[in-house]
């Protein structure tokens, strides 16, 4: 597997770090546009999506985050990170933008106060079994998918939580805190097709 890179402006890179590398890959930290060229697939992780945003203009890395992912790059989004791949984003902060690339919209800290933040187990029939223990702090929802988006996982209330188009892969859990590395490997997978 060529080397794959963590977006390492905040949030919980460390922990995707140490997902990717026990799967085997050459996982590391990327801040800047030339970190980036040189990794094959990247992982936005969880943390705060309107940090993310800022920190990657100021860090002039966003426009080419941008372009690898219009050029096909593999990208996997935890929480904050789906936020990031969405095209359309509601209760965003103001002039809060995203990467885009997922045909669909999200909504940002979702389930509200009291479910602020909960753990549940997710029946995902693309990873088999077992259930996926999901970990959600102050999750998105994914409110609307494009014809080319594939559903993966919905919570019991039906709002869907985990999805896939292309090269792309987004989830509103953090599988990277919880032992769970399937959709790592399933990104790793994404990577090596592409390379
Ligand atoms: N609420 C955060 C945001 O809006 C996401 C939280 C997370 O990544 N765990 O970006």
């Amino acid at each position: 597997t060529p080397p794959v890179g963590v977006l390492a402006l905040q949030g919980d890179v460390r922990e995707h770090l140490a997902a990717l590398s026990a799967l085997g890959a050459d996982a590391r930290p990327v801040k800047s546009a030339g970190e980036l060229e040189r990794v094959a697939g990247l992982v936005i992780p969880g943390g705060e999506s309107s940090v993310i945003d800022k920190l990657s203009r100021i860090f002039d890395v966003r426009d080419a985050i941008r372009a690898r992912i219009a050029s096909g790059m593999p990208v996997y989004g935890t929480c904050a990170g789906l936020i990031m791949l969405a095209d359309d984003l509601v209760d965003g902060i103001a002039g809060q933008q995203t990467f885009g690339g997922l045909d669909a919209t999200v909504r940002r800290n979702a389930f509200g106060t009291q479910l602020d933040s909960f753990e549940t187990e997710l029946d995902i029939p693309a990873l088999g079994e077992p259930p996926v223990h999901a970990v959600f702090i102050r999750a998105p929802v994914v409110e609307r998918v494009g014809p080319g988006v594939e559903v993966l996982a919905r919570v019991d209330d039906g709002r869907i939580v985990a999805i896939e188009q292309g090269p792309l892969l987004g989830t509103a859990f953090h599988p990277e805190v919880a032992g769970e590395h399937r959709f790592h490997e399933r990104f790793l997978e994404r990577v090596r097709a592409a390379s």
